[in-house]
């Protein structure tokens, strides 16, 4: 069987999803990167679009990859001119890479209605344009814009614009659904039609308005189709394209087939948080193979199976993908979970009396409304102060809050506290030291004093924000004197990690988890890894 190729358009077509914004060097370092996976082509974006992508296309001729191929993007020429005077076609050249990919009309109703030129002209444009870049010697791969819902359309019409691809000389032929609408059942009816035509290979490009772009893209691979395109972690215009952390492992492992890229299948998990990273995003941990809770297992009987015979319980070895399987804690956790969670300080047995400790603690902190699932950090602070593992970063002696608001102008709070601190060696610091700030909301001002407290002793602080902040409601039948838990997140650029606190006052319970947030900072990073 064929080797398929993996072709990447995470720096054109996932350009184009909300949020995703890459400079420059961002997108130098994200093509190498792919390069390392071994991805086959790395589509590095439209050279005529603006002055940004020319440049881009420029510093790519001084890097060298070890086996990707960069391909420039443009569409065929303009109607009733010559491919040669095609300012489209000339960017296309000058960009200088070895692969270029042409888009064109396959839907007829495109072709009248958005270049209002003839069907034959639509024909020619496409002979001409592929015809010129391969005569210069770019190899070409042809994408069939809007193909699946210009075949449902005209299929006659539909074949004729796939054989000017191969007459022209195109390498592959990519049916793209551009819109998104299709559903795997039609690719296979649809390309069993087409498998009676004399063609050049056939790729697929999925957009995942249906949310079937992977299940479409194994389709067209079971179908014949030998190259298929997508985005790491499925980014793209509306609800994305085929994700090719989860193509790229389907592929490789269930059904079984060759890709240069299935070598290196144990970098999958890094690359998708590095490309996160990149992006500003927090990952998403329900991804398929390469998030945070792909491998995550609720309760103790679960985790003991798992320590007999993971395959009972998991669909592949979590490692294949370069990821890693945790374990949650719950109110149903097990022994055998806690000794998982303290193998990272050391060999504990089931009966040993830091396990008996620790489930006592677990138990008492659980009854009084703590949850651990989503606050491993404050969890690590538990097993910490139990093994005395644990140096606390501060020692609060009072926190003052005050809000107000003054006719229709936004409520404002100030927080002003006093803390007695530990240095960055761990040893304390012998004075009462004040931090002040104000902000929109209680935790802001709480979280601006305590950095405003913190900041000039702990320079590290600048690397931790807050991305999540969540509360909620315990015993809602006590209304306004009920417990409520607050969830923070926090992430360094690297890392998220979770904690936290319980109190029927808010700023009391936000207080707890900002804490734990730090203090876990300071512990496992600053103390044992000499961050500053
Ligand atoms: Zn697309």
């Amino acid at each position: 069987m064929k080797e398929i190729i993996i072709y990447d358009t995470t720096l054109r077509d996932g350009m184009q999803g909300t949020g995703i914004n890459f400079t420059l060097a961002d997108k130098l370092q994200i093509a190498r990167e792919l390069d390392e996976l071994g991805i086959d082509y790395i589509e590095g974006g439209f050279p005529l679009a603006n002055k940004k992508e020319a440049e881009f296309f420029d510093r790519l001729k001084q890097e060298s990859f070890k086996h990707a191929k960069i391909t420039a993007f443009g569409s065929t020429r303009q109607p009733n001119i010559k491919a040669e005077n095609d300012p489209n076609i000339d960017a296309l050249l000058q960009a200088e890479t070895p692969a270029v990919t042409v888009v064109g009309k396959s839907w007829k109703a495109h072709v009248e209605l958005v270049l209002h030129t003839s069907l034959q002209e639509n024909l020619n444009m496409i002979y001409d344009s592929i015809t010129t870049l391969s005569k210069a010697g770019r190899e070409v791969i042809f994408d069939l814009e809007h193909f699946f819902d210009g075949y449902k359309d005209d299929p006659e019409y539909a074949i004729q614009v796939l054989k000017a691809g191969t007459e022209a000389g195109a390498t592959v032929l990519v049916l793209c659904d551009t819109n998104g609408g299709t559903l795997p059942g039609e690719v296979t009816a649809i390309m069993a039609d087409l498998s009676k035509e004399k063609l050049k290979p056939l790729g697929a490009h999925f957009h995942n308005d249906c949310g079937t772009a992977v299940a479409n893209s194994l389709a067209a691979i079971h179908a014949g189709a030998i190259h298929v395109q997508g985005t790491v972690n499925g980014w793209g215009e509306r609800a994305g394209n085929a994700n090719l952390c989860v193509l790229i492992p389907n592929l490789c492992l269930k059904l079984k087939r060759e890709a240069h890229v299935c070598a290196q299948l144990k970098h999958l998990t890094a690359l998708s948080r590095f490309m996160f990273e990149k992006a500003n995003i927090i990952p998403d941990k329900r991804q398929p193979y390469v998030g945070k809770a792909a491998f995550s297992h609720k309760a103790g009987q679960h985790a003991d199976v798992l320590s007999k015979a993971a395959y009972l319980m998991e669909h592949i070895p979590s490692e294949t993908v370069g990821n890693e399987r945790r374990i949650l804690l719950s109110e149903l956790a097990g022994k055998s979970t806690i000794v998982k969670k303290l193998s990272k300080y050391g060999d504990f047995d089931k009966s040993s009396s830091e396990v008996k400790k620790l489930v006592k603690e677990l138990k008492h902190l659980e009854e009084q409304g703590y949850e651990y699932e989503a606050a491993e950090a404050s969890f690590d602070l538990i097993i910490r102060r139990t093994l005395n593992r644990y140096t606390p970063l501060l020692e609060l002696q009072n926190y003052h809050l005050e809000s107000f608001k003054s006719g229709s102008s936004p409520a404002k709070t100030v927080s002003k506290l006093f803390l007695k601190i530990t240095g960055a060696d761990g040893t304390p610091i012998n004075k009462e030291v004040m931090g002040a700030a104000v902000g929109l909301g209680p935790v802001e001002a709480l979280d601006g004093s305590l950095r405003d407290a913190l900041s000039p002793h702990h320079p590290f602080l600048s690397h931790i924000k807050l991305s999540d902040y969540a509360v909620r409601v315990l015993d809602p039948e006590r209304a306004a004197a009920a417990r409520v838990r607050v969830f923070i997140t926090s992430f360094d650029g690297q890392r998220s990690w979770g904690t936290v606190g319980v109190s029927e006052n808010i700023v009391e319970a936000s207080w707890q988890a900002l804490v734990d947030s730090i203090e876990y900072y300071f512990n496992n990073y600053v103390l044992q890894n000499g961050i500053s």
